[in-house]
């Protein structure tokens, strides 16, 4: 069974209201077990679970300096384009929004890579908009084997592809794809996703699985925290990544909570989540996952990013600019997709970690098993 039919039989409704029905008693159970079961996890992101954060996060440490050690990993977000023809209310490169439109050219991209590696990072994550016209598989192809022999890791946040188009780029040296569902409530979903590819919910809910069948060695999933309630799109995260463990046990996974941000367009978040609630929902995500990468990016404070980084956060990116060109040349802020909050140098972020006792990694772990 695909997780789309496994999604199909699954009501938000009743989810949800599981998640508002757990007792303090449920969420102590939770915490005293070893593995967590889902209906566990989610207690521990219920209403009931917030008087107890502070244990929360103690477990979460712990979980997060067995498994991966007293490190902490950097990347940076290339922006390769911002063109798209899809709409969508809540980000600053909907087709909609009178913005100056950029894609790299090869000579733009070697600009790009060379500002990049003189920060010292060697993890990269490339994003475009969707504009499968311009930036489609061939464009792709192009950028990975330009950027190969100058990253050990190369991750790609795009429109999502066929499987035999991963497995394409996955030759030419890609190692990791993040494909976010945004919400997984699919009204609440169609009403934000007005024109374009994106408007397919299946098919974008369905990525994940050609991704696995493709062997990739990582997958990133999450959700936009903003669009519906928060703890039910978490608890549906939580089964995407269960489903997703047992299905394809070879690939590691990684898990983002993007909270949105200003942009261009002037979207109002649908449901809130406070600090306090978002270091609940990491130490959760962490007590019921303790092998997967959680992952905090540039969109979230200075403070914020400097308090949480030890309950549980494995990966990184530092002095990350949303808009094409942003490294090599002093590009407009009106071409970012969202504001970013933390606009500290990276060696000022690798300080902030090492004042926390931990270690900035600049690259991603090497594959664990060979495909
Ligand atoms: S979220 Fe992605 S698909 Fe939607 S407008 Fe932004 S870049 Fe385009």
């Amino acid at each position: 069974m695909s997780f789309l039919e496994q999604f199909n039989q699954t009501d938000w409704d009743e989810l949800k209201i599981t998640i508002n029905s757990k007792s303090a008693n449920d969420v102590e159970q939770a915490l005293k077990a070893s593995r967590l079961t889902h209906d566990q996890f989610l207690a521990l992101i219920s209403p009931a679970a917030e008087p107890y954060v502070e244990q929360l996060a103690q477990k979460s440490m712990q979980l997060t300096r067995q498994r991966f050690g007293n490190t902490v990993q950097l990347y940076l977000p290339l922006y390769l384009s911002n063109k798209c023809t899809n709409i969508c209310t809540y980000c600053g490169f909907s087709l909609e929004n009178k913005i100056r439109r950029k894609t790299l050219s090869m000579t733009e991209l070697e600009n790009e890579t060379a500002a990049i590696k003189a920060m010292g990072f060697d993890h990269i994550l490339l994003v475009t908009g969707e504009a499968q016209g311009t930036v489609g598989i061939e464009y792709f192809k192009d950028v990975v084997k330009k950027l190969k022999p100058h990253f050990s890791h190369i991750t790609m946040e795009v429109q999502p592809l066929e499987q035999h188009e991963y497995e394409e780029l996955m030759e030419l040296g890609l190692d990791a794809v993040l494909v976010y569902q945004e919400t997984y409530h699919r009204s609440a979903y169609a009403k934000q996703h007005l024109r374009g590819s994106k408007m397919d919910f299946d098919y974008r809910l369905d990525t994940a699985d050609r991704l696995g069948k493709a062997g990739i060695d990582k997958i990133g999933i999450g959700a936009l925290i903003g669009l519906e309630d928060w703890r039910t799109d978490a608890a549906m995260v939580g089964l995407h990544l269960d489903y997703l463990e047992r299905t394809y046990w070879q690939t590691r996974y990684s898990l983002s909570f993007p909270r949105l941000r200003p942009c261009e367009g002037e979207f109002q978040p649908v449901s809130e989540i406070s600090d306090r609630q978002l270091v609940q929902l990491i130490c959760a995500y962490r007590l019921f996952k303790p092998e997967a990468e959680l992952s905090l990016s540039t969109r979230e404070s200075e403070s914020f990013r400097d308090n949480v980084l030890p309950l549980g956060i494995t990966t990184m990116s530092a002095y990350s600019k949303t808009q094409p060109g942003g490294y090599a040349e002093d590009t407009p802020s009106s071409l970012e997709q969202f504001a970013i909050d933390d606009g500290r140098r990276p060696e000022a972020v690798a300080e902030a970690i090492k004042s926390k006792g931990l270690e900035a990694v600049w690259k991603d772990w090497d594959s664990s098993y060979s495909h």
